[in-house]
């Protein structure tokens, strides 16, 4: 949808073939039990200028569409670290030295290394682990545990032990660096579909495009100098043609064009990480200490209070990123052990009404060292792809599957002036 909204923002009539009923992807509104939810509860960066840029081009409003937070870290009655009103990175560094759970050392070694990143200007000589940079820099386990496997996690979706060093530093280059609005947290008050490929169809429709849901990619082939693309409706020929699905669909639909053997490849060594919400309807008067907090240790990661952020009462997200023992468990005990962690944690009696569990076993990729990522561009000219997957500098986010698409379009204008 990006790369559309960009194509169509330029007056290049675009055509969008949506397979699903509704537009969104892994990242769409959907009804449960007369409750608006999220396939997945998902957090914006400050620092994700393009999205919340395309966001407004589109129609939306950044300030009433979400919940802005400064940056605060909050594992519960375990470490607290909440970012004052002073430019960046003084705003980081402040926060370190005063959070609460860590020792001295802890805060020192931490402030030292994010000092050290700084003077390496967030670039790595070579790739490793996150866990391998950490020992390097005399991160101890505690401090992981609290700081950076949580910041990892959230970040690129990948366990310490496997996550890249170099795309986390990217994210923290970005995120922490600059100014101290990159670092806010941005919690959508409306839900996903409604927050941008709804209305990016309405500027695409308004700018002479086209829309079709339930009408997915079936084949693509080469035809000359153009691209044939075949949906239930038939065959279309375009000039060009952004593959924009997750990446086991674009392989298979790359799969029989021989010049793509080497980005089919590429894309079937990437392996996946799962992300589950839990979903809980608690009565109206239950809420939590904070909007957005996490939790130390347990199965639920980060807690999120649908009451305080988009007025749904009640309404609480419990979020579990990367694989963990959590996908052993059968749905209900799973459901079961986080109603716990919040009556242990919260005091939280109440029984709640129903829960719905959004398991996304490929929720993104796994983001480890030195992945090859297949570029936008492919072998054939008028053939790009688009979507979180694809070479950039940012994990499995909103923002690199923005950046990709955004990518595409660019290109193609490009061509299209020579
Ligand atoms: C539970 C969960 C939580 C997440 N949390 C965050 C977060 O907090 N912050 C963040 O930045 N990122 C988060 N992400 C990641 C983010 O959602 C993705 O990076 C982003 O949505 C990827 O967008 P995409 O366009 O690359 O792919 P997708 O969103 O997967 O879009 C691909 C589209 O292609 C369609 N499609 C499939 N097959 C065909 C076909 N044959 N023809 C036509 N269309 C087809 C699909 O229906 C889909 O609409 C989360 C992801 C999940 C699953």
């Amino acid at each position: 949808m990006a790369a559309a909204v960009k194509l169509a923002e330029r007056g290049i009539p675009v055509t969008v073939f949506e397979s699903a009923k509704q537009l969104g992807g892994r990242a769409r509104g959907l009804m449960h039990n007369d409750m608006q939810l999220d396939n997945g509860q998902h957090l914006l960066l400050g620092c994700y200028r393009e999205t919340l840029r395309l966001i407004e081009l589109v129609g939306g409003n950044v300030g009433q569409d979400f919940l802005r937070l400064p940056l605060q870290l909050d594992l519960h009655g375990h470490f607290s670290l909440r970012a004052p009103r002073l430019p960046a990175p003084l705003h980081l560094l402040s926060a370190l030295l005063n959070a609460q759970g860590l020792t001295w050392r802890e805060r020192l070694d931490a402030i030292r290394f994010m000092l050290a990143l700084r003077r390496m200007d967030f670039h790595l000589p070579g790739d490793m682990t996150v866990a391998e940079l950490l020992a390097q820099h005399g991160q101890d386990a505690d401090l992981t545990l609290k700081l950076w496997e949580p910041l990892c996690i959230a970040a690129l979706n990948t366990p310490v032990r496997k996550a890249s060093a170099q795309v986390l530093l990217n994210v923290l280059r970005d995120a922490l660096n600059r100014t101290r609005a990159d670092s806010d947290m941005l919690l959508p008050r409306v839900d996903f579909t409604t927050l941008f490929p709804q209305r990016a169809a309405a500027y695409i429709e308004q700018h002479g495009g086209k829309v079709y849901t339930s009408c997915g990619a079936e084949a693509i082939t080469q035809e000359g100098d153009e691209i044939e693309l075949m949906t239930a409706q038939g065959a279309h020929i375009f000039t060009h043609i952004v593959c924009a699905t997750p990446p086991a669909i674009a392989a298979k639909l790359l799969c029989a064009i021989p010049a793509l053997e080497h980005t089919v490849a590429q894309i079937d060594s990437l392996e996946h990480q799962p992300i589950y919400t839990v979903y809980l309807r608690y009565p109206p008067h239950v809420r939590l200490p904070h909007p957005m907090l996490g939790l130390h240790q347990r199965y639920s990661q980060w807690l999120f209070d649908q009451g305080q952020i988009s007025g749904q009462h009640g309404l609480i997200a419990s979020v579990i990123s990367a694989e963990g023992l959590h996908q052993e468990l059968p749905q209900d005990e799973l459901a079961r052990k986080v109603i716990a962690e919040l009556r242990e944690e919260f005091g939280i009696t109440d029984t709640p009404e129903w829960f719905k569990i959004i398991a996304e076993k490929r929720a993104t990729f796994c983001c480890s060292p030195n992945l090859q990522r297949p570029s936008q561009q492919t072998a054939l000219p008028n053939l790009w792809l688009a979507g979180d997957y694809t070479a950039g500098d940012y994990p499995a986010t909103l923002e690199g599957a923005v950046l990709s698409g955004l990518r595409c379009a660019n290109q193609i204008t490009e061509e299209r002036k020579t």
